[in-house]
C-alpha cells in the first residue's frame, strides 16, 4: 500500500514540475511515507527524518502515513518536522508543500472515525517495468486484537470500479505484465460503496486484453468458502499464489487475537485451493509471542505450519502496539522466549519451502523475468506460484516471459534453463 500511495504522491509532484531525486541527495523536500506496523518502523522513521534535515537544512519535511496518523504529537515535537500529514490527506500534500513554505508547522490529520471517503490517488506505473500495484481499497473494520490499522487507515473506503479498471488498463498499455491487487483488507471490497466484490474486480481485470499476470497481495481467511474459491479459481490470469494470514496455529490463541476462523477451517481451505490448482503457493503470516501464548500455543503452531507445507511463512514478533486490546493484556511475553520462538518457526519455514520448492526440479514452468544481477549473471524472475528463479542467458529476459527447465535448486529459489520454447 506504501509503494503504491508513494508512487502516486512521486507522479504528482512530477506532474506539476518537481524533480524526484534519491533519498540521500540534496533536496527542497523530503517526504517520508511511514510505516507503524511495529516499533521497529517508527524508530526507522524518526532516523529517516532526521537524516533529511542533515541533508538540507532548509529543506520541508513532511511526514505522513501510518506512523504520523497514530502519533502526530508525537511526531510534531520533532524539530526537523515541517508538516505531519494524515493517511488520508496523501492527495494534498503538493498544495500543503506550498503552504509551507510560509508557515513553519502544519499538522493536517483527522480523527479515523472521521475519515470516511475514498482518497482517490492514480499511477501510471511503478518505476520498475515488470511488476505494478492496484490499489483497490482502504481500511479495515475488523479489529484484530493485535493490529492498529483500522485506528491508522479508518473504516473501510472502496475505490470506484471504473477508476481501478481503467487504472488497469493504463498499466498493461503502459507495458507492465504483472498486476498485484493490493488493500488494506482487499477482500472486504465493495461492502460500503456497491460496486461489486473483490471477484468481481478480478473478473473485470482478467478479461482485459494482453498477455500479463494478476496477483493478489494478501487475503484474509475468514471471507474464503467454496463457491468464492471455485469463482477465484475461474480466473485465468490470477496467479497460482495466495497469501493468506493464519496468525497463529492454536485456536486460542486465534480467539484472544479476535481472528474469525480456526486453524481447522483454515486447514480446509488450504485443502480445498491445493485440490483446485496442485502447484497452488500458499504463504502466510504468523505472530510469535502473543500475550499469553504458552509453550503449548506455540508448539501447536509449529504442528500446523510443519502440516501445512506452506511456500513461506513471514514470522513476526509480537509488537506492542498502543491503543490495541492486545496492548493492554497483562500476560506479556518476554522478548527472550519471541526471539527463541522466532528462529525455530523461521527454521521449520525454511525447511518446507525448500521441500515445496524441490517437487518442481525437472519440471517446465513459466517465468517472468525482472531484473539481471550484474554480480551473479542470472536474470531473475517469479513463476506464477511465486517461486523466484534464477536463469543464466546471453538473450536479455529482462521483462520478459519464458519457459525454462528446473535444473537445481538455490536458497531462496529455483536453477531454470533456457530454452524450452517462447
Ligand atoms: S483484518 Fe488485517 S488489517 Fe484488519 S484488523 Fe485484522 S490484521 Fe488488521
Amino acid at each position: 500500500m506504501n509503494q503504491y500511495e508513494t508512487q502516486a504522491i512521486k507522479e504528482k509532484f512530477i506532474d506539476n514540475g518537481y524533480e524526484i531525486v534519491h533519498e540521500d541527495d540534496y533536496a527542497d523536500v523530503y517526504i517520508i511515507n511511514t510505516c507503524t506496523v511495529t516499533n521497529l518502523s517508527d524508530r526507522k522513521s524518526r532516523q529517516y527524518i532526521r537524516r533529511a534535515k542533515r541533508i538540507n537544512p532548509d529543506s520541508i519535511v513532511i511526514v505522513t502515513g501510518c506512523y504520523a496518523q497514530m502519533s502526530p504529537d508525537e511526531i510534531e515535537k520533532i524539530e526537523d518536522v515541517n508538516l505531519v500529514v494524515g493517511t488520508n490527506e496523501k492527495n494534498s500534500i503538493l498544495e500543503y508543500v506550498e503552504m509551507a513554505q510560509n508557515n513553519n508547522k502544519l499538522v493536517k490529520v483527522k480523527e479515523y472515525e472521521d475519515i470516511i471517503d475514498y482518497e482517490e490517488m492514480k499511477i501510471q506505473g511503478m518505476g520498475e517495468r515488470t511488476r505494478a500495484y492496484i490499489k483497490i481499497q482502504e481500511g479495515c473494520n475488523q479489529f484484530c486484537s493485535y493490529c492498529i490499522i483500522p485506528y491508522a487507515r479508518g473504516n473501510i473506503r472502496s475505490r470506484a470500479m471504473d477508476d481501478i479498471i481503467n487504472e488497469a488498463k493504463t498499466l498493461i498499455s503502459n507495458g507492465y505484465k504483472e498486476i498485484v491487487i493490493t488493500g488494506i483488507n482487499a477482500a472486504l471490497y465493495g461492502v460500503d460503496n456497491g460496486q461489486g466484490t473483490l471477484l468481481d474486480v478480478i473478473e473485470n481485470i482478467d478479461g482485459l486484453e494482453g498477455k500479463f499476470r494478476i496477483r493478489l497481495s494478501s487475503l484474509e481467511p475468514a471471507f474464503f468458502d467454496d463457491k468464492y474459491i471455485d469463482r477465484l479459481m475461474s480466473y485465468k490470469k490470477l496467479c497460482s499464489h495466495i497469501h493468506l494470514s493464519v496468525q497463529s496455529g492454536s485456536n486460542r490463541i486465534l480467539k484472544a487475537m479476535n481472528r474469525k476462523y480456526s486453524a481447522e477451517e483454515f486447514a480446509t481451505i488450504v485443502k480445498v485451493l491445493r485440490k483446485r490448482r496442485q502447484d497452488m503457493n500458499i504463504t502466510t503470516d504468523i505472530i510469535v509471542g502473543f500475550p499469553g501464548e504458552t509453550e503449548k500455543d506455540f508448539d501447536e503452531t509449529c504442528h500446523f505450519v510443519t502440516k501445512m507445507n506452506f511456500g513461506k511463512v513471514h514470522v513476526f514478533k509480537y509488537s506492542k502496539r498502543k491503543g490495541t486490546k492486545a496492548a493492554d493484556m497483562t500476560d506479556q511475553v518476554e522478548d527472550a522466549v519471541k526471539s527463541k520462538r522466532s528462529d525455530i518457526l523461521i527454521e521449520i519455514s525454511d525447511k518446507a519451502a525448500r521441500s515445496f520448492n524441490e517437487k518442481f526440479i525437472n519440471r517446465e514452468l513459466e517465468v517472468l523475468f525482472e531484473a539481471k544481477n550484474e554480480k551473479t549473471g542470472y536474470f531473475e524472475g517469479l513463476t506464477d506460484n511465486y517461486i523466484k528463479v534464477y536463469c543464466k542467458s546471453d538473450l536479455d529476459l529482462c521483462d520478459q516471459f519464458a519457459y525454462v527447465k528446473i535444473s537445481g535448486i538455490m536458497d531462496d529459489g529455483l536453477i531454470g534453463i533456457l530454452p524450452i520454447k517462447s
